[in-house]
Parts: C-alpha cells; structure tokens; sequence
C-alpha cells in the first residue's frame, strides 16, 4: 500500500522529490513557518500517515505521538533531535532518526570558525562603524583585536562537529584543549588536542571556548553564572550547538559586566527570542540558526532524511537512527 508522508515545512525539493519517486504520498505543510503542535496534531490526525519528515521547530512529544499510532518513524531533518521525545516513541517502537550529514558538519564547522575570525578581528563592529560613516581614515588604535596565533581554543563536545573545528584550529596555529564524555583520539593525534578531564578545566585555559554538544539533561545549562566565573576576562565563548546549552540570562550579565571578552551565538535558549538585553551588547555576534545553511549542506540534509524514510519502508535500518531498541 502507498505510504503517506507528512512533511512539517517545505525542504530543499531533492528530498521531497526521493519520497515521490518511491511512490509516496507527500503532504507538505503550506505555511513557510513553524508547524503548532496544535495545528500538527491536527494535520496527523486528519490521515493515517506512516511517516513524519519532522524539523527541530518541531515539538514531537507524548502528546503527538499519541495522536497518531499510525506513524512508525519521525525523520528529523536536523542534526540535534531534543525537539523529539525518543524516549517515548522508543517505548511505543516508533524509529527516530536524524541528519549528521558530513556537508551539514562541515558548514556548522565553518560557521563556527567564521564566528571565531569574527569575533577576534571585530568583523561586525567594524563594518557597523563604516556604514553609519564612522570612518575617518585609517588609525593606530581602532579595533584593535585579538591574535588567534598561539592562543588556545577549548571544545566543549569534540564529536564530529568539534573535531572538524580542531582541524581548522590547528590550520590557523591555535593550541587545542578539549573535554567530551568520550577521547578523541584522532584529534589528539592529528591536532595535538589535549584532554582535559572536566569543562571547568577548558574553562580556565581556554582564549576560545566553542560549544558541540547535544542538548541533553547533562548538558542543559552546563555554562551556568558559576562556570562563566572562571573565563578569562579576555576570552570568548562562542556557542552553535543549542541554544539552552547556556543560562542564556547568566551570560548576557556576563557581557554586561564585561566579565568575559565576548560571545557569539548561532542559536538561543528560547528560540526564536533572545534574552531582554542581550541584542543591545556590543561585544556580541548573533546569528538566526543558519550555520548548517548552505545549499549543498541542506541538499545533503534532506536527501538523508528521504533515505531514513525509504530505508524504514523497504527494510533496511535507515543508517541514521537514534533510539536504541
Ligand atoms: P556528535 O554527536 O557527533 O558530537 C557531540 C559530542 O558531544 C560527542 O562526542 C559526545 O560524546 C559529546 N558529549 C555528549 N554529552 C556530553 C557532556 N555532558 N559533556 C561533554 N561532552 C558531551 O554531534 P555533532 O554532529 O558534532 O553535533 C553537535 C550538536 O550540534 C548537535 O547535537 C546539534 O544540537 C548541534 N547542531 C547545530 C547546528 C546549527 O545549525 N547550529 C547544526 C548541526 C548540529
């Protein structure tokens, strides 16, 4: 029989195009903008779908599952899945699955060391000033920045995201330090990144503090009031993991008080808000959530989330799936 397919909001087409080749029924939501879980309940509920194409706006929790016991896989198309509740769809032997595909890890990547450059050259701030007609001609003592030669970078998460930045770090001669539940061994062997057995640890050493891990119960908050304290006043915290991995409250304070160099962020705590003051400092970089948008990034993206779904449908184990059964 056809499978039908919701899928939450449009995707780049290659992926839509993958689950209509095979014969499925597609039903994208119409709106360019996040799906309620009101309003998907509603959808699910209209027709007994077999699949959801889901996005990390999306909350998939009891409730949703609840509302439609036809569905057997929610393919997230994101690389974090804390939007879904795995589980409980892992109790009720509905598959989850996600998207680490290697363009999508490379543009994060890339993104976070764009941030970096940035915010060690000033890059905004400095283009700002010559936009409202601040420059006057060249001076010895205008923005100056940092060097990152020599100084030290710490990850805090060194999967497959972290470790593409380690190798970026030793191209631009930082010294790496790293913590992770897990060594990697490569890049202690490739980069020289040394490990450091606990997060207040890259804390106090680090120039460059760069966020990748999931969110999780033991990552949420995991930089608090109390471990932003032991930054350096010169160094810079710079977060495109998710955003409720800061006390996003505590760091804006942070900022405020100049207790830390700086900070950029590609995603948020409350999603798409920002904390009350936090767009009014200087010696902050914001970015809406677009480190993995790049076209090939999101092409790749949506044809791994085709293939979890094809996979499930025809047998095999998608490749990407996260709960464990
Ligand atoms: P990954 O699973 O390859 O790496 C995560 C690493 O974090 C792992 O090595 C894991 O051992 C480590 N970790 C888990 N809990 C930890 C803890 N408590 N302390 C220290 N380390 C811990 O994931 P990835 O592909 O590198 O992606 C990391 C995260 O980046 C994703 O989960 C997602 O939330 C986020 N992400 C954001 C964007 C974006 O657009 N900004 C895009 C893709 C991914």
């Amino acid at each position: 029989m056809t499978k039908a397919i919701f899928v939450t909001r449009e995707i780049p087409e290659v992926g839509i195009q993958m689950l209509k080749e095979k014969g499925y029924a597609v039903d994208v939501y119409p709106k360019d903008a996040p799906i309620s879980q009101k309003e998907l309940i509603k959808y699910l509920k209209k027709k007994p779908y077999d699949a959801v194409l889901s996005l990390l706006t999306d909350q998939i929790d009891a409730k949703v599952l609840e509302s439609a016991p036809s569905v057997k896989i929610y393919a997230n198309y994101a690389t974090g899945y804390d939007n879904i509740d795995v589980v409980e769809a892992t109790k009720r032997g509905i598959t989850v699955t996600n998207t680490p595909a290697p363009l999508s890890t490379e543009a994060v990547a890339e993104h976070t060391f764009a941030l970096i450059l940035s915010l060690a050259a000033r890059i905004v701030e400095a283009d700002e000033s010559v936009r409202r007609g601040k420059f006057k001609g060249w001076s010895p003592m205008h923005f100056i920045g940092t060097d990152l030669l020599g100084k030290t970078l710490g990850l805090i998460g060194a999967g497959r995201i972290g470790e593409r930045v380690a190798f970026y770090a030793k191209g631009f001669g930082l010294k790496i330090i790293y913590t992770d539940i897990v060594r990697n061994e490569r890049i202690e062997k490739e980069c020289g990144a040394v490990f450091c057995a606990s997060p207040e640890e890259v804390l106090q050493k680090a120039d460059i503090v760069s966020l990748h891990v999931p969110l999780l119960d033991s990552t949420r908050h995991l930089i608090n009031e109390n471990r932003l304290r032991l930054m350096k006043p010169t160094s810079f915290l710079v977060n495109t993991s998710r955003g409720a991995v800061i006390d996003e409250k505590a760091l804006e304070k942070a900022l405020r008080e100049k207790q830390i160099g700086g900070a950029a962020l590609d995603v948020f705590e409350f999603e798409p808000k920002t904390v009350p003051g936090l767009t009014k400092l200087q010696n902050i970089i914001l970015t809406p959530h677009i480190a993995s948008a790049s076209v090939d990034a999101r092409n790749q993206m949506a044809e791994i989330t085709a293939q979890n779904i094809i996979d499930y449908f025809e047998g095999t184990t998608p490749k990407h799936v996260v709960n464990a059964f």
